[in-house]
């Protein structure tokens, strides 16, 4: 037995649409299983596993072969965030990005024509927006309007594409940080020169200016001052909000000084060496 060919629309129906449509509408008698094994029947597949299997194979295929579009990208326009990402994705090592042999990514537009809608990109099925702004900047830019409503395009990352084309946009790839701020850099703006950063320890404002070191390691251990959690003011010098020994607070955020982008701290550590060594 052969099986039917989908067209586009009937891959985009059954992915986004068809499934979410009989969760909630269609036929609530049938439980899921069943559902999926109608909907498995009707489309002559073995089992509904095997269908979505089928369906995924397709869109590769036609991904492959007919993309609306390609673009090169260097990866130093990719914050290190966004390479972990999608290397998980992609099943491969973030060090992959970083070598002359092409890493492809797909990147799909919908709702592109419809006036009240903007358009909806994502790369790799995941939505731009949840990917750091530096990036889907570089994603928007370069897609521009060139990728139709419901057509995949190619963005394909690799050291060979001179870097100078993308001169406009935040890097990634550097960082002269190397001391408090080691590895800071901020995925909206690149800004790598200040931040708030919640910071688990005590405040300046609440020791005495003359205490010593040991003093408030002392005040400290008999309970007389106590951590807790604050946002300090940091360059890589350092901080003046912080007395004696502190630590990024676990699960804190940061926010950028240049641009006001605010996420959880570990957002942040978006420089990636010039090549990547791994996490
Ligand atoms: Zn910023």
């Amino acid at each position: 037995m052969t099986n039917p060919n989908f067209t586009p629309a009937q891959l985009i129906a059954i992915r986004d649409g068809l499934f979410g449509t009989l969760d909630s509408d269609f036929n609530y008698g049938m439980g899921k299983p069943k559902r999926q094994a109608a909907i498995a029947k009707w489309q002559k597949a073995t089992n509904f596993d095997a269908l979505m299997q089928r369906a995924k194979k397709q869109e590769a295929q036609q991904t492959l072969n007919i993309p609306a579009m390609s673009a090169l990208v260097h990866p130093a326009f990719i914050p290190a965030g966004d390479i972990t990402t999608l290397a998980k994705t992609l099943n491969i090592e973030p060090k992959a990005f970083f070598a002359p042999a092409p890493v492809t990514l797909t990147v799909t537009c919908e709702n592109s024509g419809a006036p009240y809608y903007k358009n909806c990109y994502t790369v790799q099925g995941i939505d731009v927006e949840d990917l750091s702004p530096a990036f889907t900047e570089v994603v928007e830019h370069t897609i521009d309007d060139a990728l139709p409503d419901g057509k995949t395009g190619l963005l394909i990352i690799t050291t060979l594409t001179p870097d100078s084309v993308e001169h406009d946009f935040a890097r990634f790839d550097h960082n002269t940080n190397e001391n408090c701020l080691t590895g800071i850099q901020c995925p909206c703006c690149g800004g790598t020169d200040a931040f708030n950063i919640d910071t688990l320890g005590i405040h300046a404002d609440d020791v005495d200016p003359m205490m010593s070191q040991s003093g408030i390691m002392r005040a400290t251990s008999e309970g007389e001052l106590e951590s807790n959690v604050f946002s300090a003011h940091y360059t890589d010098d350092g901080t003046e909000d912080v007395a004696g020994d502190s630590e990024f607070a676990p699960d804190g955020e940061a926010s950028c000084c240049d641009c006001g982008y605010t996420r959880k701290t570990s957002a942040f550590y978006a420089t990636h060496p010039d090549g990547w060594t791994g996490e």
